[in-house]
């Protein structure tokens, strides 16, 4: 079985005798036997942790649980900086959350989450960081601001949680490179190793957008700002 890996000078191919091997495996076998100048980040090695992410066949995946087959391309995440070979550096998308104020930011102590309240907003929990969304989501390539797709989904946790006395700031924030922005291309749904959808958490917070008097931008700019369409809050 072969494998390619991009680095830094281009595409480097090794050939592995394993057979049924996550990547992470294939890597590490490389690394001790072929190369030991390649580079790639792990932890738990058991999908929980996120730190493994990378790309296969221009697809998302964790090294750690994808089966690798003959001839996978293997390349770094995209829309981050590339550190070495399959490093990257994640900062700047984790800068997003903050961008997008997720957290509560007015807590109603006396609100008390019944085992259905918690299942409103369960999944979004789950996320574990790995930037395979971030990775897949194509606005990057025409906004590098857009606080992207599981920054607006850990929004809509916060939004949905009935601890949270006032929402507005939150819903705010995220007109401007957020819920307008996204394409709904639901790619980031597509590689999400938690199964979350950060395409449908937009579409939720789109209606409660609207319903707090925001609207999409580009539709009202398409109407000459017309027919009360002005994209600001109309109360
Ligand atoms: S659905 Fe939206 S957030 Fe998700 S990948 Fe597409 S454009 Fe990005
Ligand atoms: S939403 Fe899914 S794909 Fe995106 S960072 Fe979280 S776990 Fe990874």
């Amino acid at each position: 079985m072969k494998i390619s890996v991009k680095r830094e000078n281009g595409f480097v191919e090794y050939g592995v005798e394993l057979k049924e091997t996550t990547l992470l495996e294939v890597l590490n076998f490389v690394k001790q036997t072929q190369d030991n100048s390649l580079s790639f980040s792990s932890g738990c090695r058991s999908g929980v942790c996120g730190s493994c992410s990378m790309r296969v066949n221009e697809r998302e995946v964790l090294a750690c649980t994808y089966k690798v087959k003959d001839g996978d391309v293997i390349e770094p995440l995209r829309n981050v900086t590339l550190i070495r070979d399959l490093v990257v550096d994640m900062d700047k998308s984790y800068t997003f959350n903050a961008k997008s104020k997720s957290w509560l930011s007015s807590l109603n102590s006396d609100a008390r989450l019944t085992s259905e309240d918690e299942k409103i907003n369960e999944v979004q929990s789950d996320c574990i960081l790995c930037g395979s969304c971030y990775s897949a989501c194509p606005v990057y390539s025409v906004n590098e601001e857009f606080l992207g797709p599981f920054a607006l989904t850990r929004v809509w946790k916060y939004v949905s949680d009935k601890r949270e006395l006032d929402a507005s700031e939150k819903i705010e924030t995220i007109q401007t490179n957020g819920v307008w922005d996204c394409t709904l291309c639901n790619e980031c749904t597509i590689v999400c190793p938690q199964n979350i959808s950060s395409k449908a958490d937009i579409e939720k917070l789109r209606v409660k957008s609207t319903i707090a008097g925001y609207s999409d931008p580009s539709f009202s700019n398409s109407f000459g700002g017309g027919f009360g369409f002005d994209g600001t809050p109309s109360f």
